[in-house]
């Protein structure tokens, strides 16, 4: 089977090939970097990790551009409340973005692209766009007038036939309900940041952002634009307007879309108490591997239910795949090769790749390498399950592992919470691999009593030590 994904524009799914060669030229909205990232972000950021992860799995290479949106309203606004110039304000957040995308194992993009190193571009569309039309000027600022784009409204499917032109918006922040001319270039304001452009001191607007560094970046058709569904409209929709009226042609082939998170059954709000980033859910103690897990294994067109039992549920769900793994590599195994487990193995990796073929369906991936193992599980126990079947089963939890990436533990030396609160209690992993050594040491020597303290002393910070006749493995707990 082909690989299909659902396409927004159009509402089938689709076929996908990129346009040209083997390179897929792909652009997602990036953060607002005006505060850390909360986890209903990280469900697009994680959506979109598997979708590079699997484009890259069927052999295209990437040419994916990511923006970061370092200068709007809020930024603006929480930068002079702490007398803060933008660029000091969005530097602590941009690199918490990242060190939080790291601890959530997302792969980064070939290119990440600040928005106020691109205002050149921006400003040279909004000219083009003048040029041709499509603009007018009110106060100082530019607007795009949307009923001289009368294909407007084709991503999100709203008839916009009734609209008034000359309402205007000239925020960062939209009503998603009412389409109205939106602002391209904002007049310069006392005390704001500001830029030199030839209709005016001032400053870009949020979406013609996105639409000129795509275009700087990745041509003036892109094979896929993917973000999550609140930007459907009117930021994918404006975005449309603007790149089109400049360059006549498609801006993107492919539109992707992953849902909303919820959270306990409930939207995910400050008032309702229920808000949280990634840093708050790495304080309670949960792994990131389980939050990444989570995020990844609801198919992304589906509503998300993020829930507490749900992360307990991924972690042991993690552990049993560590398990099984453990198992498979170093049990004592009867010689020789089962065929019949052989296939078994391509079957599985079968199945997981017709699944995530079909639009990312992660859950029915998910479930092909769920069958496996209870299956292995059981060969394993029969005695079925030879000395050369290591390398099938291997081979399927490699294939799984490199779009869910979540078998091998986080160093928790390594996260960005520990590292902020310099929490000392947490064992990095060399420090354990120090101890376990020790122990050995202590053991070789007939020192019982001090190998003994060291086992207690790293159970007591949650290190479960296995002696095997290969040596000493070790996990976290
Ligand atoms: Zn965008």
């Amino acid at each position: 089977m082909a690989l299909r994904f659902y396409n927004t524009l159009t509402q089938e799914l689709e076929v996908f090939q990129p346009l040209q060669d083997n390179v897929v030229r792909m652009y997602t909205c990036g953060p607002t970097v005006y505060n850390f990232v909360h986890i209903g972000n990280f469900r697009t950021f994680t959506f979109q990790d598997i979708l590079r992860r699997w484009l890259r799995y069927r052999g295209y290479t990437l040419d994916h551009v990511m923006n970061v949106t370092d200068v709007d309203d809020k930024i603006i606004a929480n930068a002079a409340r702490q007398g803060k110039s933008i660029e000091q304000y969005t530097a602590a957040y941009t690199k918490a973005f990242f060190e939080d995308a790291s601890a959530l194992r997302l792969q980064q993009p070939e290119n990440i692209t600040p928005a106020t190193k691109h205002i050149p571009e921006m400003v040279n569309a909004i000219e083009r766009l003048s040029d041709k039309g499509f603009t007018y000027t009110n106060d100082g600022s530019t607007y795009f007038r949307i009923t001289s784009f009368p294909d407007y409204g084709k991503l999100s499917h709203n008839d916009f036939g009734g609209i008034r032109s000359g309402a205007r918006v000239d925020l960062d922040e939209y009503d998603k309900a009412d389409a109205r001319d939106f602002v391209l270039w904002k007049a310069r304001k006392n005390g704001e940041p500001y830029w030199e452009a030839p209709f005016g001191e001032g400053r870009p607007g949020w979406h013609i952002e996105c639409s000129a560094m795509a275009m700087s970046y990745l041509g003036e058709t892109l094979d896929i634009h993917a973000g999550g569904v609140d930007l459907i409209f009117p930021h994918h929709e404006n975005e449309i307007a603007q790149s089109e009226a400049i360059t006549g042609k498609p801006f993107a082939r492919f539109w992707l879309h992953s849902e909303h998170l919820q959270i306990e059954s409930q939207k995910m709000s400050k008032s309702l108490g229920n808000f949280y980033t990634l840093r708050d859910l790495l304080e309670m103690g949960y792994q990131p591997e389980a939050i990444r897990y989570l995020l990844a294994s609801v198919p992304y067109r589906r509503k998300l239910n993020f829930t507490f039992e749900g992360l307990k549920a991924a972690a042991k769900t993690i552990e049993r795949l560590r398990d099984f793994e453990l198992r498979v590599t170093s049990t004592k195994l009867p010689a020789g090769k089962n065929e019949a487990i052989t296939e078994r193995s391509a079957d599985a990796i079968r199945a997981f790749e017709a699944g995530l073929d079909d639009d990312l369906n992660t859950a029915e991936g998910l479930a092909a390498i769920f069958d496996y193992v209870r299956a292995m599980n059981t060969a394993l126990d029969e005695g079925t399950f030879q000395e050369e079947n290591r390398w099938d089963a291997a081979r399927v939890l490699e294939v799984f592992d490199s779009i869910f990436d979540v078998l091998k533990p986080t160093d928790p030396a390594k996260l960005p919470v520990v590292q902020a609160s310099g929490n000392a209690d947490v064992l990095s992993d060399a420090e354990i691999e120090n101890y376990i050594e020790e122990r050995t040491q202590a053991k070789k020597s007939r020192n019982f009593p001090r190998a003994d303290e060291i086992r207690g002393l790293l159970v007591e910070k949650g290190i479960v030590l296995e002696d095997t006749k290969e040596g000493v493995r070790w996990k976290r707990k």
